[in-house]
């Protein structure tokens, strides 16, 4: 192997092996670079911004930092000059609180539109105005990404059946491009009017599901063939959202998983059992809107016909699919944003079956093992700068 990397043994006897990403240690150099082999550490872990542990997730480098059984030093330095939110240490605490101000977000500006889209009898829509979205190809990256969400009624003799009833589609602006109350396909037996806040009345000039299917895969392939769009994704759209997967299935809609961001889905925002968090926790958690306390008048919110009051806390109470696609927006930009270094062309994950190979690598010190370690999952860093 002539580009293989110099094996620079370092290890004094009283040296446990100790892994370079997680610190754990192992009596054997093999076992090391077998946990390496299983681990997937990578650039893209987050990690402890004082001790530069790696974690699978957020959540652990969360426990690490607050506990409930911190590592004390790491625990004392980050509540010094530590962001709660983005858990980023600074140089000061003055540092940390001028970021802060940055950090947490204020509630989504700007809702829904106020008015019903109109469906008229002979098929054509009117006002149904693609907003903001400049057409294919002309190099806006405003136009890449959009966040979906909707909002389902029940139906079937229980009400338990999920029936989309409204959607919305926002760009990276939090600019609303396609928003829709939705006619569902069979008979409504459930409004679920304190969740959903929608009532027949919304409904009745609604846009049929089909059209409603046709004006959000406009918007998804942007013009791009479906071929294209499976395999590389040319210049389709990349969707973000929350547990897309239901949004999709009651659209009747599919996407390739390479264009999805899932918000509920991603590794490094889900608990470390690989459970999802709900979009609330994750908004409250990582975008520090949970402003509950610190307003002292509701938010209007307007939806089609109806206004009512609510607080600016995501999901209180009536879900609004304009506020969870800005918080899934406003996420992926969060996660997209980190700033990780690019990795070696060299990767660990593949199988170490060649005896030699295996030598080789066990020579390597635990830096150069996570060095050429690769993520399981692909990190939303890549995104930023590199068609996807
Ligand atoms: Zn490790
Ligand atoms: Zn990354
Ligand atoms: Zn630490
Ligand atoms: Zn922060």
């Amino acid at each position: 192997m002539d580009s293989g990397p110099d094996p620079t043994p370092n290890e004094t006897p009283a040296t446990r092996h100790k892994c370079s990403a997680c610190f754990k240690q192992y009596k054997k150099k093999e076992h090391l670079v077998e946990h390496m082999r299983v681990s997937y550490h990578s650039v893209h872990e987050p990690k402890c911004g004082v001790c530069k542990k790696h974690c699978k997730s957020f959540e652990s480098v969360r426990e690490h930092l607050m506990g409930p059984l911190p590592k004390a030093n790491c625990a004392k330095i980050y509540s010094a000059r530590g962001c709660d939110l983005c858990l980023n240490v600074f140089d000061s605490t003055e540092a940390r609180d001028a970021h802060k101000e940055l950090c947490r977000l204020s509630p989504a500006s700007s809702g829904p539109p106020t008015t019903n889209l109109k469906f008229v009898e002979n098929g054509s829509p009117l006002d149904m105005e693609i907003s903001g979205l400049p057409s294919a190809g002309d190099g806006n990256e405003v136009s890449k990404v959009v966040a979906l969400d909707c909002e389902m009624v029940g139906g079937g003799s229980d009400g338990s059946l999920d029936l989309c009833a409204r959607v919305c589609i926002i760009d990276e602006k939090e600019n609303v491009i396609f928003h829709s109350y939705v006619i569902p396909q069979i008979p409504v037996t459930n409004y679920r009017f304190e969740v959903t806040g929608i009532t027949e009345e919304n409904l009745k000039d609604a846009m049929p599901l089909k059209l409603v299917q046709e004006k959000v895969q406009e918007i998804l392939f942007n013009g791009e063939s479906i071929w294209k769009i499976r395999l590389d994704g040319g210049k389709a759209r990349i969707l973000v959202g929350h547990e897309l997967e239901h949004d999709l299935c009651c659209l009747r809609l599919n996407y390739p998983d390479h264009l999805i961001r899932d918000t509920a889905k991603y590794r490094p925002l889900m608990k470390t059992n690989l459970i999802s968090h709900s979009l609330k926790y994750l908004t409250q958690t990582y975008l520090g809107q949970f402003s509950l306390a610190n307003m002292d008048q509701p938010y209007l919110i307007n939806c089609g016909r109806t206004s009512f009051h609510k607080w600016y806390d995501i999901q209180s109470g009536v879900h609004d699919p304009y506020e969870d696609s800005v918080a899934a927006m406003r996420l992926y930009k969060r996660m997209r944003a980190q700033v990780h270094q690019p990795a070696e062309a060299l990767t660990l994950s593949g199988s170490l079956h060649d005896p030699w190979i295996q030598k080789q690598v066990e020579k390597m010190t635990p830096d150069a093992l996570l060095e050429i370690s690769r993520s399981n999952y692909r990190c939303w860093c890549l995104d930023s700068g590199q068609p996807i």
